[in-house]
């Protein structure tokens, strides 16, 4: 049984690149076999997906909610409105 397992790049954390992920995810510490999403408070297990990992989570329902109020709704925000 092959078990081949896929790193973290640092290439993913760049917005040039990867606009789709680059904004939420980041290397987690002594595993880089792992990504964490900021949005989620979520460990990710790259296993042997690598990036495809990452696109799978941002697909999912709670991470585009969460995506959404963080980054999506400021213009809700009425304090923002001084002046
Ligand atoms: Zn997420």
């Amino acid at each position: 049984m092959a078990s081949k397992k896929t790193c973290f790049s640092d290439q993913w954390l760049d917005l040039s690149l990867y606009p789709e992920f680059a904004n939420w995810a980041s290397k987690v510490p002594g595993r880089r076999e792992q990504a964490f999403c900021k949005v989620c408070k979520k460990l990710l297990e790259l296993g042997n997906m690598g990036k495809k990992a990452l696109i799978t989570h941002s697909k999912t329902e709670l991470h585009k909610i969460l995506q959404s109020i963080l980054f999506g709704v400021t213009s809700l925000d009425p304090k923002v409105i001084v002046n």
